[in-house]
């Protein structure tokens, strides 16, 4: 890989989340915020994306402070994309209550002439056309993990089929694997996912843990570190991605980068939003890592 940049494109948001313990209102969230937080005590990432004129101030503070750069951080007259989901009972199934796009509506991201030759590009969880359209501006051919989830599967399925075709790696949850190749069996729905273009494809299974594949066959497995009490699940797959990314930037191995994924989202889900992965330190980081190891 020739530079060890992070660009990190994906939603910023205001987030309603209701849990099993509770439900809290405009929590700062969205698939960058975590992936960008997650990534910071390894190495800050370039953000692009956008929020409205009614962002908290203490959000633009907490995002200036956690990345490289947000120069690519558009501010707009306007509302922040918005977001409500609800867990139920068992607290891994969740119903998405309503995604207001805002100010992302109409976004049109130009990168920065700093921003257009990074080593790895994460396209985290946004429309497929935002993805396709920070890929278009690279100049060079970094490395590209790309996130999705089943909105944009079902909404719109070819512009990330484009997107997949120049993905190296992709994140992908087994539900959304099963819904992006309408194939429910896991061993079939991965070989389809190969021939959608993905280098490699790992797939998170939630509390079993997560698995890197590849196209030849090999596979490389790890566990999670458990979590008694699930506060609240936003931003695990996010998480996991931005500790990922640090990882492959920091040239770690494959199962050390999953490792460092692994523990950012089992600190994502100890408090609701962004508290705890915002309050943790390198040590704790590192001190699970070495029980998982
Ligand atoms: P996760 O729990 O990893 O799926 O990520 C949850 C985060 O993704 C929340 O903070 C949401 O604001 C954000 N989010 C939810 N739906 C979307 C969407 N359709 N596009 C981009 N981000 C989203």
């Amino acid at each position: 890989m020739r530079s060890k940049s992070i660009l990190l494109l994906g939603s910023i948001a205001l987030d309603t989340i209701k849990t099993r313990y509770g439900k809290e209102s405009n929590l700062i969230g969205g698939s960058a915020t975590y992936a960008a937080l997650s990534s910071r005590l390894f190495r800050k990432v370039n953000l692009v994306g956008i929020i409205g004129d009614d962002f908290p101030s203490e959000g633009v503070k907490i995002l200036k402070s956690s990345c490289n750069s947000i120069k690519d951080l558009t501010i707009k007259r306007g509302k922040t994309f918005r977001w409500g989901g609800e867990y139920r009972e068992n607290g891994d199934d969740r119903e998405t209550l309503f995604t207001d796009l805002g100010v992302f509506e109409n976004f049109s991201p130009k990168l920065s002439p700093h921003n257009l030759d990074p080593g790895i590009v994460f396209l985290a969880n946004i429309h497929p056309e935002l993805q396709l359209s920070i890929l278009n501006q690279c100049k060079s051919n970094p490395f590209v993990v790309t996130d999705t989830m089943n909105l944009w599967i079902e909404t719109a399925k070819n512009s990330l089929g484009e997107v997949l075709k120049l993905t190296d790696l992709l994140l992908i949850n087994e539900s959304e694997a099963f819904d992006l190749t309408k194939i429910k069996n896991t061993d079939k729905s991965i070989k389809k996912l190969f021939e959608m273009g993905p280098k490699k494809v790992l797939v998170k299974y939630g509390s079993k843990g997560s698995t890197l594949y590849g196209a030849d066959g090999t596979s490389i497995s790890v566990g999670v570190f458990n979590i008694p009490k699930v506060i609240d699940p936003t931003g695990a797959g996010d998480s996991y991605g931005g500790g990922l990314v640090s990882g492959l930037a920091d040239g770690l191995s494959m199962t050390e980068s999953m490792l460092r994924g692994t523990v950012m989202a089992s600190l994502c889900i100890e408090d609701f939003g962004i508290k705890s992965i915002y309050s943790s330190d390198i040590d704790k980081v590192n001190k699970r890592i070495a029980t998982l190891r």
